[in-house]
């Protein structure tokens, strides 16, 4: 069983995948006003990915008898001054992510509630993932400088990403 507070934390982790969705959604939007097109693409499968996350944590919030509630979503930067600064914010963004899910991962382990931490493995493996798709974006990025061609070529590239 978890404590109303676990199940408090897993509720606010909902929240959080939504807001990150939501920081990706106005990242999406940026760089489609930029010509960014590439960016664009990539940035709203990564919403998709968030909304998909936030639906994990709604489900095993009810399935463990919890109540799902949405709160509010704090307005999101909605204009960058570079790629660079995109990235090396969803890197940012990320890192809390993955500092939130050790911490449900802590409150679980004092509470011996099992349940959670199954639940938490897939994401320990995600924020792993996520973090270093990032890094070597944020790497390149600071290499390619302003550099607008490699910048556009770089663009492309993210195009490329599929439904994952
Ligand atoms: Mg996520």
């Amino acid at each position: 069983m978890a404590s109303k507070k676990l199940l408090e934390m897993l509720n606010d982790q909902y929240n959080f995948e939504l807001e990150s969705a939501y920081v990706y959604l106005a990242m999406a939007a940026d760089s489609t006003n930029k010509g960014l097109d590439g960016t664009a693409h990539w940035m709203q499968l990564q919403a998709q990915e968030e909304i998909e996350h936030a639906m994990k944590f709604y489900e095993f919030i009810a399935d463990m008898d919890g109540d799902v509630s949405q709160k509010a979503i704090p307005e999101p930067k909605n204009e960058y001054d570079s790629l660079l600064e995109i990235m090396e914010t969803a890197l940012a963004h990320e890192k809390i992510v993955t500092a939130n899910i050790y911490e449900l991962a802590n409150k679980a382990q004092e509470e011996g509630c099992f349940d959670t931490l199954e639940f938490l493995n897939w994401f320990f493996m995600e924020q792993r993932e996520e973090e270093n798709t990032l890094k070597p974006y944020v790497q390149r990025l600071k290499a390619i400088g302003d550099n607008m061609i490699e910048v556009f070529r770089f663009d492309a590239e993210l195009g490329q990403r599929e439904d994952d």
